[in-house]
């Protein structure tokens, strides 16, 4: 069994990436991927704890067809000069974006200091570290009721970031030579299959190699129609676990559904996509 998205210190999650590994070794897994928000800052110490197979990753913010998309890119070249100046561009983008989510709050009678936000991100600061700030300070009991009145989509201060169009995206990972996979397509509650297809149709031509069908909030149902629509274009079929811990993502570990219970991503997947590269062994 494999896990090919999780996230570390390095964007929103509270596992150093060198410790990534032996907590999916831990799990029983025999490959794991860190999929970072926007940053491949903990690659190279994730690389560093070799165990089981470990797959450098990340994962880009995008939007295609003007709806929100998540584009995990797989076995890239965490050196690649190009992808670096992307993600610093992203990174300029989202502290514009952190700016005005600050000064939001304070509009609204939290006085937020963006540097604040900041301290308490160890790598790229985003929302989960606003609702942090929210939650030492009293403001909200939890992160879940930060998210529902103030970060989530259209709350009180919540400002959309700037992304990448998917197309972009998927450009930038492949020049890194990595694999361009769709992220947790179905997890949306209002994404029919009507829309998921058309989506997947116009990604399918934006060059994307692979679908996440296995993810903790699809349904067995929704798992099945993910992997009968890659067959049917020749895609690759992905996914994890979105392991970030703590309170973010409720009771995921790296490998599993939300209950503890196993993902159950056959080792076939990773192997797939190592035939894709050309690195098969
Ligand atoms: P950002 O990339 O700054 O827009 O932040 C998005 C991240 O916020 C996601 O990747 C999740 O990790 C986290 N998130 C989104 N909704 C919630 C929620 N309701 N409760 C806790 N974390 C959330
Ligand atoms: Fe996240
Ligand atoms: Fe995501
Ligand atoms: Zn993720």
């Amino acid at each position: 069994m494999i896990d090919l998205h999780c996230h570390t210190t390095a964007s929103d999650g509270v596992t150093l990436p060198e410790e990534l590994p032996r907590l999916a070794e831990s799990m029983g897994l025999s490959a794991v991927a860190i999929t970072d928000h926007d940053t491949v800052e903990g690659v190279e110490a994730f690389l560093s704890s070799p165990c089981i197979s470990l797959v450098p990753g990340l994962e880009l913010s995008s939007v295609c067809e003007k709806d929100k998309c998540h584009i995990v890119g797989l076995f890239i070249d965490h050196r690649s000069e190009e992808l670096l100046e992307t993600l610093q561009q992203l990174q300029v983008w989202r502290r514009e974006r952190n700016q005005m989510m600050a000064h939001r709050l304070t509009e609204i009678g939290i006085p937020v200091d963006i540097e604040e936000v900041e301290a308490l991100a160890e790598g790229v600061a985003g929302r989960p570290h606003f609702a942090e700030v929210l939650v030492a300070r009293g403001v909200c009991g939890n992160l879940n009721e930060a998210f529902k009145k103030y970060l989530g989509d259209g709350a009180a201060a919540y400002v959309p970031k700037k992304s990448l169009e998917a197309a972009d995206a998927i450009r930038a990972i492949h020049r890194a030579g990595g694999l361009a996979v769709w992220a947790h397509p179905m997890a949306r509650s209002n994404m029919t299959n009507a829309r998921f297809s058309r989506m997947l149709d116009a990604l399918f031509h934006a060059g994307i190699d692979g679908v996440e069908a296995y993810y903790p909030d699809h349904t067995a149902t929704k798992k099945l129609t993910v992997l009968r629509e890659v067959e049917m274009r020749g895609l690759l079929a992905s996914g994890g676990s979105d392991y970030h811990g703590g309170g973010r993502h409720t009771g995921i570990m790296p490998g599993t559904f939300a209950n503890g219970g196993p993902l159950g991503i056959p080792d076939d997947v990773l192997y797939k996509m190592e035939d894709r590269l050309g690195r098969g062994g």
